[in-house]
């Protein structure tokens, strides 16, 4: 799993979920954000990115 929006290997953890969190971009698609994504950046610019 990687983070969509740095490229960057998202962990999942024993129980298959990931570390970081599912967002939705404009067309309900599903992505993965990492958590240094979700510091660094509002959900508007993330969802620009997605
Ligand atoms: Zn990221």
């Amino acid at each position: 799993m990687k983070c969509d929006v740095c490229g960057k290997k998202v962990e999942t953890t024993f129980l298959g979920k990931i570390v970081g969190s599912y967002m939705k971009n404009k067309n309900s698609k599903k992505k993965v954000v990492c958590p240094e994504c979700q510091k660094k950046h509002t959900k508007e610019e993330l969802l620009k990115k997605l």
